[in-house]
């Protein structure tokens, strides 16, 4: 039987199953270098402060929004925000028509997955509190892409 987010429209999803949807790899949470001219989005190895990077998880989920103005807030009815999204991001999969990998928690039944596959931020990145802004480009990283 094929997965809810297979067979549900993204609008049709309970908020338990949108939130189910994240599988946890705070590249998301990766800061970004935009090129205006070229629409493309570089990722940096430099993480927002606010993630731990043991979890992969936010640390102020509730009040992100606040604390953060560039956290991205998306809603099943705001996908086109999805475009910046890391390629392996799950909303931005489901929202392509491509399937959940192995290593998503809903397919593998382990949280662990995510991390043993190499696909969280975990071990891979630095608090952008140790990061001048003038050198985020030397921080360009290849292994996550929009
Ligand atoms: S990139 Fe997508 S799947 Fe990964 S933590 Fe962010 S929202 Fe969740
Ligand atoms: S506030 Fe939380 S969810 Fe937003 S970018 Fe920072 S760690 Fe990620």
């Amino acid at each position: 039987m094929a997965g809810f987010w297979i067979e549900k429209a993204m609008t049709a999803m309970s908020e338990r199953e949108w939130e189910s949807l994240c599988d946890g790899c705070g590249r998301c949470c990766l800061l970004k270098l935009e090129e205006i001219d070229a629409e493309k989005v570089h990722y940096t190895a430099a993480v927002c402060r606010y993630l731990d990077q043991k979890t992969c998880k936010c640390s102020q989920y509730k009040q992100r929004n606040k604390l953060v103005p560039t956290c991205v807030k998306f809603s099943s009815k705001d996908i086109e925000s999805l475009k910046w999204m890391p390629f392996t991001c799950a909303y931005r999969k489901v929202a392509e028509g491509r399937d959940l990998d192995w290593w998503h928690h809903l397919v593998s039944g382990s949280k662990n997955t995510v991390h043993e596959a190499g696909i969280s931020v975990r071990g891979k990145c630095v608090s952008e509190l140790f990061v001048h802004p003038d050198d985020l480009d030397e921080k360009i990283i290849q292994w996550v892409h929009a």
